[in-house]
């Protein structure tokens, strides 16, 4: 029997390897609704390509354009939040929750309020929101399969067994482009140098999370609460190859990890199947001896400031990563206009975490809260910028 499945987020990065897998699996897949943001002419292109059931892009204004690229094909489209909603309303086995950033909390959550098997990979919504998410995913019967590669890589490695077998569950980091940098060389990196990942090929606002190291920050907090384990259980190791993802350290001494080349299609394919092994097209085999080495090395927390910024924001809880995350995406956005340096983006982000704790006492109770936070800390933000620039 084939699956239907909707990708929101269809036409980025981890979009286009879903789609990729799709078409390779035709006798197992059909696409459902395909979802994007403010491109009419790719997303219509996706949608033709797949012959998906419907196709609804987030910007209101893009509706025409859409319309116009999917004239004759019979696919139907809208344009704006409700058509989104539609999109994720329509028929489907399994939603690929796969928007860049905060502005997939709402999709993402709809789609779990519909019991749906929620492939994620939009881990915003568990920074922003992971009680409210778990907690709904329980409520509704919802089921998520992360697909962030290491935590794929972490459900893998656990397989099921109880925490109490666990001492500490370790994801890898490249270490990104400025791994070997000096401070002082990285305070001068433009957006294009924090934007070249050695190993990942990824959407701009993950890679240069990826660089500045908040990215692992973010997947902390996501491992967090996908497996309802504390922060002093989590760890992070640099390791530049980026072949082991995910790591879990049983307490007699044991560590099961999972291996595979940096290709996304890996973590998509095992959460598309659901479990299931599926075949990749030109997916490469992993040559250990042709790899020769793996090699691990310390996280810096002086050279890479958003790590310690991300953990504390961890350890506090309550609303600090919802914060710390609503910063960051203002500070990304600012680093890459060209608005600020790259240590900018810290410095943003732990002001930000500072000036909002007495402010938010508790961890959101819902979505709406959680974007409630959001958009106070990104309007704080906005307005915290250019006094960060004259500074
Ligand atoms: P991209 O920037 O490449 O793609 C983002 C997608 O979201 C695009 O399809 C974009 O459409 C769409 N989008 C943006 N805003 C909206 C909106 N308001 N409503 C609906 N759709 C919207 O990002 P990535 O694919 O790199 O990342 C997606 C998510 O997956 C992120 O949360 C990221 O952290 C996570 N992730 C990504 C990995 C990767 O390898 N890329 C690895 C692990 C996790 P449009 O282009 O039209 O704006
Ligand atoms: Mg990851």
């Amino acid at each position: 029997m084939t699956q239907t499945v909707t990708v929101l987020g269809a036409t980025g990065s981890i979009g286009r390897s879903t789609a990729d897998l799709l078409a390779q699996h035709k006798d197992r897949f059909r696409a459902g609704a395909m979802v994007g943001g403010r491109d009419p002419v790719t997303l219509a292109k996706v949608a033709r390509d797949l012959n998906a059931s419907f196709a609804a892009l987030a910007d209101p204004a893009g509706g025409p354009a859409l319309a116009e690229a999917l004239s004759g094909s019979g696919i139907p489209n809208g344009a704006g939040e409700a058509a989104v909603l539609e999109a994720v309303t329509r028929d489907a086995d399994i939603v690929v929750a796969a928007v860049s950033g905060a502005a997939g909390l709402k999709p993402t959550h709809a789609a779990l309020r519909l019991g749906r098997t929620v492939a994620l990979a939009n881990k915003e919504s568990l920074v922003c929101a992971g009680d409210a998410f778990m907690r709904d995913a329980k409520r509704y019967g919802a089921t998520i399969w992360p697909m962030d590669s290491e935590h794929d890589a972490l459900a893998q490695a656990l397989h099921g067994r109880p925490l109490d077998d666990v001492r500490k569950l370790m994801i890898t980091a490249s270490g990104g482009p400025f791994r070997t940098w000096t401070r002082e060389r990285i305070a001068a990196a433009s957006p294009t140098e924090a934007a070249a990942h050695p190993t990942w090929s990824m959407g701009m606002k993950i890679n240069i999370d990826s660089a500045s190291l908040m990215n692992k920050g973010l997947e902390l907090v996501e491992a967090h609460h996908l497996f309802g384990i504390e922060a002093e259980r989590l760890d992070v190791v640099v390791h530049p190859q980026s072949v082991i993802h995910g790591m879990v350290y049983w307490i007699d001494g044991a560590v099961t990890a999972e291996l595979a080349l940096p290709d996304m299609r890996v973590p998509i394919s095992h959460c598309l199947g659901l479990g299931d092994r599926l075949t990749i097209e030109r997916g490469r085999p992993l040559d250990l001896v042709a790899l020769g080495s793996l090699t691990f090395e310390a996280a810096d927390e002086e050279r890479f400031p958003c790590l310690r910024i991300a953990r504390a924001a961890l350890a506090e809880g309550r609303a600090a990563p919802t914060v710390m995350n609503a910063a960051n995406e203002v500070a990304v956005a600012a680093f890459i206009a060209g608005r600020i340096g790259f240590y900018g983006i810290a410095d943003l982000v732990e002001r930000a975490c500072t000036h909002f704790a007495p402010v938010y006492a508790k961890a959101p109770a819902d979505v709406e809260e959680a974007l409630a936070i959001d958009a106070h800390v990104r309007a704080w933000s906005a307005e915290a910028l250019p006094a960060m620039r004259a500074a």
